[in-house]
């Protein structure tokens, strides 16, 4: 006798974060939708995402994921080092510095081993059901009545679904096997990362907490997401907890070839002087690579068929972006999937509209990023374009966000004249750049040793003071760097 497949609303295809995010997201507002989730792996290993930005905060509130973020570490700011000099002397290294104060959403360092454990319990523990570890093997894709084959303790198993969700990360399960394009990337980028255990304490390599700092920020500066900024590259300093700190090298292919992955990390933290200091003498985990970061799938969705997370896309990690990539797609998904539930039918204007929007939104996250390497380097340049992107940031997500919550769902974008802003920008900072490296000049025209983004989310009137403000700082500073051209092109010796 045949037995039946036994059938779910929705399969969500892998039980990471994007996967668990979304099945929360899905119970929260039809706890009746049948779910299953598989995933392969018995605990999860360690990954990269170990920091989130404050908008996020904002994103996890609506989740109802309070007591899981609680055993996370709360970040107290994101801080961008800069060595012109290659020295360890924490005078020299001049430092764009955003500390969190303490506002209606803040950032985390995440252990994502057991955030990822904790999210994906809470999905089983609101209804969700699980296979794990369990492969899946091979789906079938049928128009919202797709066949998922999977191996789970030894037996082959099929089950049926109206909606597939795939939430497998870089494998891309229904991508690969749908035969979804991808965009082209010219940008070109690669990872590599590794735990670290006895690091030399910060207070030996670091400078002095600041007063900014002291009477602003939610914690100490040593719990800050650190961005050590090199030409062509930037590396990541991330507490996790008493013993562990996550240090990691983002490098652009186009400006610093492909070299070889381990040497290249284990070379740069003997010749760079301060990487060098902070390493010294330190246990360090396996080196991680990832050989290509950038991708971007030219389609997100078909009928009962839907990519999430790394599945869909990934872009850059300077600012943290994953995670709040994710919350905005299950926000969305969950609207259009439930709706479709309600009504049984796919509204495809809703879901069109819905992949325009964030097709585009990845497309411009590159423009944010191809140019971006080739000032990493540069103290002034560099900041100065960070905090255009504060600026922009500042209004066209956290502004909407708090003063018209619906509108938080959709992801912001690059439009007239925004981005010709941008582009004139982006162009000046890249000449200036070239002029300085021709005539061997370094930074000069943002204050040292320290310089403060102000961004925040304070409450009451001071909110809507954040706009003018932080465009002020960031065209006041743009200004400073065109008139320190000038006095250049006067007084060359001067400089
Ligand atoms: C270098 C780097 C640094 C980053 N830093 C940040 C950061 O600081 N902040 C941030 O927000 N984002 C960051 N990101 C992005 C972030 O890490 C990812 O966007 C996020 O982790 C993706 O989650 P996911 O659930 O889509 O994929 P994953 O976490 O990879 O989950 C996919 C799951 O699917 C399962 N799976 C896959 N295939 C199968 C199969 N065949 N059968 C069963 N299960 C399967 C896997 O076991 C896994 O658990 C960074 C990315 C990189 C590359």
């Amino acid at each position: 006798m045949k037995t039946e497949i036994p059938r779910y609303d929705i399969i969500i295809l892998g039980g990471g974060i994007a996967g668990s995010v979304m099945a929360i997201s899905l119970k929260r507002k039809t706890p009746a939708l049948t779910i299953l989730i598989i995933e392969r792996s018995i605990i999860f290993p360690n990954k990269v995402g170990e920091s989130s930005a404050e908008m996020t905060g904002l994103f996890f509130n609506r989740f109802g994921i309070e007591h899981i973020l609680k055993k996370q570490i709360p970040k107290a700011g994101l801080r961008f080092l800069f060595n012109e000099h290659n020295t360890f002397d924490p005078e020299k290294t001049d430092e764009f510095s955003s500390p969190s104060f303490k506002s209606i959403a803040n950032g985390y360092h995440f252990n994502r081993q057991q955030f990822d454990e904790d999210l994906l319990a809470e999905a089983i523990k609101m209804g969700c059901e699980i296979r794990r570890p369990a492969e899946i093997i091979d789906f079938n894709y049928e128009k919202l009545n797709s066949l998922v084959r999977i191996k789970y303790e030894d037996k082959e198993a099929e089950f049926r679904a109206t909606w597939l969700i795939d939430a497998s990360g870089t494998e891309r399960i229904v991508g690969k096997k749908m035969g979804w394009q991808d965009n082209t990337v010219t940008f070109d980028t690669a990872a590599s990362l590794a735990h670290f255990e006895n690091l030399r304490p910060i207070t030996e390599w670091d400078k002095l907490q600041s007063d900014v700092w002291k009477n602003n920020a939610i914690g100490p500066q040593s719990q800050s997401t650190i961005h050590f900024l090199r030409h062509g590259c930037w590396w990541w300093h991330i507490v996790l907890n008493n013993n562990t700190t996550s240090i990691g090298v983002v490098y652009d292919k186009n400006i610093l070839g492909t070299p070889d992955a381990e040497k290249f990390f284990n070379d740069y933290l003997e010749n760079d002087e301060l990487l060098k200091h902070i390493t010294q003498g330190a246990t360090r985990g396996a080196i991680k690579h990832l050989p290509k970061l950038p991708y971007l799938s030219k389609q997100l969705y078909n009928d009962g068929l839907v990519v999430i997370g790394d599945s869909a896309a990934f872009i850059d990690p300077l600012f943290s972006p994953g995670i709040e990539f994710i919350c905005q797609q299950s926000i969305n998904l969950t609207d259009l999937i439930t709706d479709y539930f309600k009504n049984n039918k796919m509204n495809y204007r809703k879901w069109n509209r819905y992949q325009k929007v964030f097709l585009a939104a990845f497309s411009d996250r590159i423009k944010i990023y191809q140019d971006r390497y080739k000032l990493m380097g540069s103290y002034d340049l560099f900041s100065n374009w960070v905090q255009l992107d504060f600026f922009g940031y500042f209004c066209f997500t956290i502004f909407p966000s708090v003063v018209f919550p619906g509108r938080m769902k959709t992801p912001p974008r690059f439009l007239f004249p925004s981005n010709l802003v941008y582009k004139f920008v982006t162009n000046r900072y890249l000449k200036i750049a070239a002029r300085r490296k021709l005539q061997g000049r370094l930074s000069t025209s943002l204050k040292k040793p320290v310089s403060y983004s102000h961004i925040a989310i304070p409450d009451g009137f001071t909110f809507y003071l954040k706009v003018p403000q932080l465009f002020f700082i960031w065209f006041i500073n743009y200004m400073r760097i065109e008139m320190d051209e000038v006095g250049f092109m006067f007084f060359p010796k001067k400089k």
